[in-house]
């Protein structure tokens, strides 16, 4: 899953990605408004954490022109104590949650699972397809009675499948919301993924189209 981060303060970024990155997040960090407007232009992102109080233009702006664009990519703000009106505001505009700083990191891990959740028209925590079900707090899978632990980044790739089931999704894609801007990818990374998947949770889970890509079966 690939997040966008919107924030002018080195210290807080940089926490924050070294914990997204190790929730096998791919992570794409920004430092002001009209860098983030750019961004965005790109409608790949699972979810926007978005710094409100930014250089050259204001977070709020931010949203307002993303919401105006009709995206709806998940948004939480990122905001100061003091500012409640901000937040307010920020909810209005079409955010869909916000955490105060400091906030705890685990506390924003959780909020990122619901609402990437929710978009993906998902109440509930686990995201399931016939007889696979994949716990996105745990990284569990579990098909049929077996209960299989994944690797941060099979986990990433195996949930970008299940939110697209039926569709192929090509190296490509795949790379794109499993790995950031600045990560290097080797040329096998993901043949090597797949592999591993499949060895936890059946070669057949996972269908390969020669040359075009991979996918699970829309659940019957
Ligand atoms: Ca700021």
């Amino acid at each position: 899953m690939r997040i966008l981060l919107v924030e002018d303060q080195a210290m807080i970024a940089e926490a924050v990605i070294t914990a997204l990155r190790d929730a096998a997040y791919a992570v794409d960090w920004v430092r002001d408004g009209i860098a983030a407007e750019a961004a965005l232009a790109q409608p790949e992102y699972q979810a926007v954490l978005l710094d409100l109080g930014l250089p050259r233009r204001d977070g709020l702006e931010v949203l307002r022109t993303l919401r105006k664009q009709g995206q709806t990519v998940p948004v939480i703000i990122i905001t100061a104590r003091d500012a409640i009106e901000d937040r307010i505001a920020g909810l209005d505009l079409g955010a869909d949650d916000y955490v105060v700083k400091p906030f705890d990191l685990h506390e924003l891990l959780a909020r990122m699972r619901a609402v990437i959740r929710r978009q993906g028209g998902q109440g509930a925590p686990l995201l399931s397809n016939g007889r696979l079900h994949l716990n996105p707090a745990t990284y569990e899978v579990q098909r049929d009675a077996q209960l299989h632990r994944l690797s941060p980044r099979e986990f990433a790739l195996l949930h970008a499948l299940l939110l697209h089931p039926g569709t192929l999704l090509s190296r490509a894609e795949l790379e794109e919301r499993i790995y950031g801007w600045n990560e290097e990818v080797d040329s096998n990374a993901i043949d090597f993924l797949i592999h591993s998947v499949r060895r936890k949770i059946g070669a057949d889970a996972i269908k390969n189209v020669r040359g075009a890509g991979w996918m699970v079966d829309r659940p019957l």
